[in-house]
């Protein structure tokens, strides 16, 4: 029998609690329930869960206080679940090592999806099993091809320029999970690059004239706004 993973929901607005909760537990996951900050250390630390989905809104603290205090000690994935619209929550609770975010209200197959995505990344380093054994990111007509450095729609070369196969490449390594601006300019320009997010932007609009088929509706790398760009996973 597969072990079930274990789901530590800190969340003190009980219906939505409840909500994830009944959703979690029907699709396979064992589910523990923090409605405090200090509820969810101590869960934390008696119960070792495999994953945290932590609400920013707490009655006795800031949510990421919680993530600080995680990530000090463990690659553990934390998705945080918040209310809050301001895009820069989202980019400091990722910055400070969130794996993912959900925003309230949110649909069941979007919070399943990212718990999915941020559990195989912790597993498997790289996301994705197809990629682990082959070498390559397949998704729908697109192939990155890792050991050859190409990317292809259709089997067509995609003559993408060293830069835009490396924004391509990192986007399908963690395919699902949202990277910040911050955070692809870091690792494609080097960590002395100016945080100017329109170098980047030129580099996508390029890139979605090479592999999307409409860039203005793209399928396969989507812009979430003022944080970052996801690709499209597997699930
Ligand atoms: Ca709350």
């Amino acid at each position: 029998m597969k072990l079930k993973d274990k789901v530590l929901i800190v969340e003190d607005e009980q219906s939505i609690g409840n909500f994830m909760s009944t959703v979690l537990e029907a699709n396979g996951f064992d589910t523990l329930r923090a409605a405090t900050g200090a509820q969810a250390r101590s869960l934390i630390t008696s119960h070792c869960p495999d994953l945290i989905i932590l609400d920013l809104g707490l009655p006795d603290m800031d949510g990421l206080e919680i993530l600080r205090e995680v990530r000090a000690w463990s690659s553990l994935p934390v998705i945080v679940v918040s209310a809050r619209t301001h895009e820069h929550d989202k980019v400091r609770a990722l910055d400070m090592g969130a794996d993912d975010y959900v925003e309230k209200p949110f649909g069941t197959s979007e919070l399943l999806a990212r718990i999915r995505t941020a559990i195989r990344h912790t597993r498997t380093s790289v996301g994705n099993a197809d990629l682990a054994q082959t070498g390559k990111y397949r998704i729908g007509a697109l192939t990155i091809d890792y050991d050859k450095h190409h990317v292809l729609v259709d089997g067509e070369d995609t003559h993408l320029t060293l830069n835009e196969y490396k924004i391509v490449a990192l986007l399908g390594k963690y395919a699902g999970k949202v990277l910040t601006y911050d955070y692809l300019i870091r690792e494609i320009w080097g960590p002395m690059a100016k945080a100017d997010n329109q170098i980047l932007r030129v580099n996508m609009a390029n890139i979605r004239r090479k592999i999307e088929k409409n860039p203005a509706a793209p399928q396969y790398i989507f812009t979430e706004i003022g944080v970052g760009y996801r690709m499209l996973g597997t699930e």
